[in-house]
Formats: C-alpha cells, sequence, structure tokens
C-alpha cells in the first residue's frame, strides 16, 4: 500500500497506532489512563487512501469514526532520544482509526487482540501528506471531522497526554521504526457510530484536507 507525500508516492510498511493518548476520550470510553503509550498495530492491507469507497464490515453493527493525527515514518530510527524524535518524521497527515466498537468490547471483555475490531480492510483511512518542512510547530497542530456538515471531532495535540515526541522516542526503540511507517497518535472525545451513507471531513489545521463516504 502506499501514500502520498508532497505529490510523492511514498509505499507503507507497518502502521503502529496510539490507544488512549487524550485523557477526554479516555474518559468516554471508561478506560483509565495509561502509564506507557499503549501500541497496538493494523495490517497494511487495512490503509484506505483518502476518497476510495469506504465499507464497513458484515460482521460489526457498530463501527466507530475515531480522527487522528498520523505521521509519517521518513527514515529508519531505532534507539532515538525524545530530542531528536521529531527529525524522523517526513510528514503530517490527518485519518481514521475506524473501529468496530462491538467486537473490540467483546475482545476486551474476553482478554483478545483487538485485530478483528481494528484490522479489516479499509480500517486505516489516510489523507495525503504534507512534508513536515511546512508544519512550523507540530505541537500545536490541531484538526477536526465533521460528519454530513456538523463538526463530531475536534483534535488539540497540546492535550495528548504523550506528545510527540515521547511517542515517536518510545516505538523507536521498542519495536524500531521504518522508513514508510505510519503512526496514528490517537483520538479526542467524540466517537460515534458511522451509518451508510455518511459523509466525512476531515482537516489538519488548514494544510491538509480528506473526505470519505460509507457506502450504502
Ligand atoms: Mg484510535
Amino acid at each position: 500500500m502506499q501514500v502520498k507525500l508532497d505529490g510523492q508516492t511514498r509505499p507503507v510498511n507497518t502502521i503502529f497506532c496510539i490507544g488512549r493518548n487524550y485523557a477526554a476520550h479516555a474518559a468516554e470510553l471508561g478506560n483509565a489512563l495509561e502509564a506507557e503509550p499503549m501500541v497496538f498495530l493494523k495490517p497494511n492491507a487495512s490503509l484506505l487512501r483518502e476518497g476510495a469507497p469506504l465499507c464497513l464490515p458484515g460482521y460489526s453493527r457498530d463501527v466507530h469514526y475515531e480522527c487522528e493525527l498520523v505521521l509519517l515514518v521518513g527514515r529508519d530510527a531505532d534507539d532515538i532520544g525524545e530530542d531528536g524524535a521529531l527529525s524522523c518524521i517526513a510528514g503530517y497527515g490527518i485519518g481514521l482509526d475506524l473501529t468496530a466498537r462491538d467486537v473490540q468490547a467483546d475482545a476486551k471483555a474476553r482478554g483478545l487482540p483487538w485485530t478483528r475490531a481494528k484490522g479489516f480492510r479499509g480500517a486505516a483511512c489516510v489523507s495525503d501528506f504534507v512534508a513536515a518542512a511546512q508544519v512550523a510547530d507540530p505541537a500545536q497542530l490541531q484538526f477536526s471531522l465533521s460528519i454530513n456538515g456538523e463538526q463530531r471531532q475536534h483534535g488539540d495535540c497540546r492535550l495528548m497526554l504523550f506528545p510527540l515526541p515521547v511517542l515517536i522516542a518510545s516505538l523507536a526503540q521498542t519495536y524500531g521504526l521504518r522508513a514508510g511507517d505510519l503512526i496514528f497518535t490517537g483520538t479526542p472525545q467524540g466517537v460515534g457510530a458511522l451509518h451508510g451513507g455518511d459523509r466525512l471531513q476531515l482537516d489538519l489545521h488548514g494544510l491538509v484536507q480528506a473526505s470519505w463516504q460509507v457506502a450504502a
């Protein structure tokens, strides 16, 4: 699978996702806060580029949107510290960590992995990416999701429990980052269910926009 950075195609490698990175979202799902970043993965084939038809999995009756800032890793990094962490990010985009909430609730209750809830085809929706050089201060990025013209989520990186350099250094040191990896950085409050025909519009700080329509 591939994404676009400044109009150039880049192959996508691992898709990392961070859970519970905003206090208000953790609270709305009744989750405790974590002492360290909570990480899960999505399969490469779950990627869905901007504008492609968004088809919900037939085995869920409650697929939620989670609008998130997405980082595109530009170079390999294994032992990077927080100070230099942002230097390995090539671009910034916006996306949706789609979640089959009913399937996730069942997995949580039974202590099973989240893969079926979070990793189906089309579960990792991403915009094109703007080059890091065009983002003055990533720590201050804001983003939003509107559905059918009504704003549902607003995110502000200043409210992250684990700021971007902490996330990047933690992933690099534990798993190793590779050029082409994506990092979904967690969703703010306001998640909810998608329905056939919904039109989603995402905006990253006026720098990048993306839209999808849910298949009827
Ligand atoms: Mg999420």
